[in-house]
């Protein structure tokens, strides 16, 4: 049997304009001269699986360049399940620990998401990723059987979080937690307000198509952010005008493997525990809160296009969307007519 193993790291980067490559955005350094302390700052790096961009310009843009890096180093140590170091493989090997504050917040926020998304969004997911081998090299296609033992353990409903002394227990033998749905948006929203404390009015976060914008270009204009075609690499469904926000995107072309065939995507439907196929090949997620934004865009996913255009009309307000289906059609929340540029024709939700 032929297993082809194919890791799109790389199509990320091609999804924003913080590189500059669909946009310019960001390429303003020239701005920098004249002024005595304000400068731009760049950094490309790779964390938490994904290669990451940072663009920041401010007062001692580079120092806060490091303490952005430093941060997201910080959380990768503590979530990575690949680490057997971290906090979360520790509490994955004893089936309790007390976690972090970072890790307390994840875990219940998590867990308010997923009620609230009818357990779509289920961080008890890791034995499921387990078997199809997304948490290690080797991935396949699991038996039947393996899946249908496992799937009871998966339930984010299960999980024990003790809020006054911060312990998580998995009740039950082999149940495990990955938070790899939830981490990215976490570390950018939490990067942000390190950015802010340091007096930085301007940056851009590039955390492999989990985007954060801080304040505007260096022109004045908003940053500008194209989201990817999930089909065809180099084309674009439209470019958002983005302040002050995050614009997270999750589509079943990031990380992906092919057997006999077929593609099998990493974005894995709890209740079936196969990748979701519910119509939807790209779901973009715009709120400044870069932690629901990334739950969102996962959850969302997994609900396919009907329950997702529920969901957004649901809660109208809260955050808006693009949702982008299998049969090429693109929906977007009226929230985003404004500053939403979009490649072909819209069809506008939750109005
Ligand atoms: P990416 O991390 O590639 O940007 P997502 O934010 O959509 O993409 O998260 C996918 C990751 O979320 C998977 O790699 C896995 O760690 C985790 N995950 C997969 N299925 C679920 C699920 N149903 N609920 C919560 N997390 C999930
Ligand atoms: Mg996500």
């Amino acid at each position: 049997m032929v297993r082809k193993v194919i890791l799109l790291f790389l199509s990320v980067m091609l999804l924003t304009g913080c590189s500059g490559a669909s946009s310019g955005a960001g390429s303003a350094a020239s701005g920098a001269s004249g002024s005595a302390e304000a400068s731009e700052a760049r950094r490309d790096f790779f964390a938490m699986d994904t290669f990451m961009t940072l663009t920041v310009f401010g007062p001692d843009a580079e120092a806060a360049c490091d303490a952005a890096v430093a941060e997201i180093d910080r959380l990768d140590r503590l979530f990575s399940t690949g680490n057997p170091e971290s906090e979360v493989s520790k509490l994955n090997a004893a089936g309790s620990l007390v976690l972090s504050e970072d890790g307390q917040i994840l875990v219940k926020r998590s867990l308010e998401t997923w009620k609230d998304t009818d357990g779509a969004f289920d961080i008890a997911i890791y034995p499921i990723m387990d078997a199809w081998g997304f948490t290690g090299e080797d991935r396949h296609v699991p038996a039947p059987e393996t899946l249908a033992k496992l799937l009871p353990l998966c339930d984010a409903g299960k999980l024990q979080l003790d809020e006054d002394s911060g312990e998580l227990k998995l009740p039950e033998e082999g149940m495990m937690i990955d938070l790899g749905g939830v981490v990215k948006g976490y570390a950018s929203a939490g990067v942000i307000g390190i950015l802010k404390s340091r007096g930085i009015e301007s940056a851009c976060l590039n955390l492999g198509g989990n985007v954060q914008v801080l304040g505007k270009k260096q022109n004045g204009n908003p940053w500008r952010i194209a989201i990817r075609d999930p089909e065809k690499e180099d084309r674009y469904l439209g470019v958002l005008h983005l302040t002050d926000t995050a614009a997270i995107t999750s589509g079943g072309y990031e990380r992906f493997f092919e057997e006999d065939g077929k593609t099998y995507h990493h974005i894995i439907d709890p209740e079936t525990g196969y990748p979701a196929e519910n119509g939807l090949t790209s779901v973009t997620i715009i709120t400044p809160d870069g932690t629901l934004a990334d739950m969102l865009s996962t959850s969302l996913y997994i609900l396919g296009t009907d329950r997702a255009i529920r969901y957004c009309e649901e809660h109208r307000g809260e955050f808006d969307a693009i949702l982008f289906t299998d049969e090429r059609k693109m929906y977007a929340t009226a929230g985003l007519r404004d500053i939403l540029q979009p490649t072909g024709s819209v069809t506008w939700i939750a109005e």
